[in-house]
């Protein structure tokens, strides 16, 4: 039989477990909310800022293709510009992370240095060796568009060309000027709002598809 004694210690300890556990589960939950929020803060300026320009470019609705025109380099440069805005207010999560943990270690200090370095790692790390694909929004990629702009190329006596999801294509004969798929270009998207920032944020601007094949 056990004794009482025995029986308050070991059931002292057991209520000493679980809050312990409890107590993990809390640190655990402030660590991935801190996470979430920070990863958050950092990606939305991508979709945010091109949307709220004061002015706005005579860009043709989403999703029609955007004919390769002055609006279209411009609005690039825009959405470039808001890509690489996140490595400063990225460096705030971090900032304040830091302070966090210097006071006290905290979980939730820690959390938001790792979602904002996460953002920060994926945005330095270019994708190819490629110029015109190392990043989504790539200088080299905005002057190949430029050099289409400046000097058509003689498809057809007509030529017109226009960025398709999968490349740049002419749109009288249909033959593929460019193979680089289409960035998100910062346009108010027609799908639903949540859809579309969850799109945008995910794909952290690339491309929805792969590029076409070169013929
Ligand atoms: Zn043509």
């Amino acid at each position: 039989m056990i004794s009482p004694r025995a029986w308050t210690r070991s059931r002292l300890s057991f209520v000493a477990y679980e809050g312990s556990e409890m107590s993990f589960s809390v640190e655990i939950t402030r660590f991935v909310v801190a996470l979430s929020i920070s990863w958050f803060v950092t990606r939305i300026p991508l979709f945010l800022l091109p949307r709220i320009a004061l002015h706005e470019l005579p860009l043709v609705d989403h999703p029609t293709s955007p004919p390769v025109n002055e609006a279209l380099i411009l609005q690039l440069l825009r959405v470039r510009r808001a890509y690489w805005a996140s490595i400063p207010i990225g460096l705030v999560p971090i900032a304040l992370g830091l302070l966090m943990i210097i006071q006290s270690p905290s979980s939730f200090g820690f959390g938001l240095i790792v979602g904002a370095s996460w953002v920060l790692i994926a945005r330095i790390t270019p994708f190819t060796l490629n110029p015109t694909g190392r990043y989504p929004y790539a200088m080299g990629l905005i002057h190949e568009l430029n050099q289409i702009r400046l000097e058509p190329t003689p498809c057809c006596a007509d030529s017109s060309p226009i960025w398709e999801i999968d490349g740049v294509r002419c749109a009288s004969c249909n033959r593929l000027l460019l193979a680089e798929s289409r960035p998100d270009i910062g346009r108010r998207r027609s799908d639903k709002f949540l859809l579309g920032v969850m799109r945008v944020i995910l794909l952290d601007g690339r491309p929805f598809t792969d590029a076409a094949e070169e013929e």
